[in-house]
């Protein structure tokens, strides 16, 4: 068994007693929680802590957990930082807008804790095996991405693409189900020293779907953040 550090794991939530609780499940566990009351706070302890993972409660006062998690998804060092929401039974729309923002799962208050870290377990096990696997190739659906030859063919097609297509395309396969703002896409693709908009990045998603087709049914735009490959490629 390889001996790993204690997952750090954020709560936001300004009810202190559900706050607690959570903390409490979470210690018991074996986990080191610390708690944000305020959306404010759950961005300075994302940058200063460097949680593993976010427990988000919706319903905060003035910045809400949607805005929060729009914050977080933006930003390329919180970019990834896998996120459960905590909802309210009728917030239904909340959870949608919420799961398009890049949310990795939610559950619906009133809650049992025991689920609650049943579902960090698994959220955090995904994400370690996604970490651990650096592959040589890629594949989604039809297509498959040779990252050593830099080759990519679609139903056993080569598609020839530019090195910033071939590592956008990557990026996002690397990715499937989360929300990847236009500003990540850019810093992860061209650089942080790249002097360009983020309308390069749209340019190049229209220019990828041109060339594979497949990708406009599955490559979604999220409104005024950015791009998401769907997590399971339609079968046709
Ligand atoms: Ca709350």
């Amino acid at each position: 068994m390889t001996s790993q550090r204690p997952k750090k794991i954020l709560i936001v939530e300004d009810e202190r007693e559900i706050a607690q609780l959570i903390k409490l499940y979470l210690e018991k566990e074996g986990y080191h929680p610390c708690i944000a009351d305020t959306g404010h706070e759950a961005q300075k302890l994302a940058a200063s802590e460097r949680p593993d993972l976010v427990v988000l409660d919706l319903m905060l006062p003035q910045m809400d957990g949607l805005e929060v998690c729009k914050t977080l998804r933006r930003k390329p060092e919180t970019a990834l930082l896998p996120i459960i929401m905590l909802t309210a039974k009728n917030d239904e729309s909340d959870t949608v807008v919420g799961l398009e923002l890049g949310a990795d799962d939610y559950m619906t208050k009133p809650f049992s804790p025991k689920t609650l870290v049943a579902r960090i377990k698994a959220l955090l096990r995904r994400v370690d095996r996604v970490a651990d696997h650096q592959p040589t190739s890629l594949a989604y659906g039809p297509l498959q991405m040779d990252l050593t030859r830099h080759e990519v063919t679609a139903k056993g097609q080569e598609v020839p693409l530019t090195a910033k297509e071939f590592g956008l395309l990557k990026h996002l396969l690397r990715h499937p189900g989360r929300v990847l703002t236009r500003e990540v896409l850019l810093n992860e693709v061209w650089g942080y020293d790249y002097y360009g908009t983020t309308r390069t990045v749209d340019v190049h998603v229209r220019r990828l779907k041109v060339k594979i087709p497949f990708l406009n049914e599955t490559i979604t735009s999220i409104k005024s953040l950015g791009y998401k490959l769907l997590d399971q490629p339609q079968t046709h």
